[in-house]
């Protein structure tokens, strides 16, 4: 069975989506990246996730954890 999204605001297929980078805010501060989907035709945010590529600050080693 074919999978076709639709844009829940403009009623569109969604085959391709405006990515954008966006930073995840708790509390008022930055805590990691985000990026959003947004539909292409109306600009409607579809949804937002964590960034998996980006870490939010690199970490030093684990390791040493004094
Ligand atoms: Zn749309």
């Amino acid at each position: 069975m074919a999978i076709q999204g639709e844009c829940p605001k403009c009623g569109k297929r969604v085959l391709h989506v405006n990515v954008e980078q966006m930073v995840g805010m708790v509390g008022g501060d930055s805590k990691a990246r985000c990026i959003s989907f947004s539909c292409i035709h109306c600009h409607a945010v579809l949804g937002v996730q964590l960034d998996a590529r980006a870490k939010p600050r690199p970490r030093r080693k684990a390791a040493s954890a004094s």
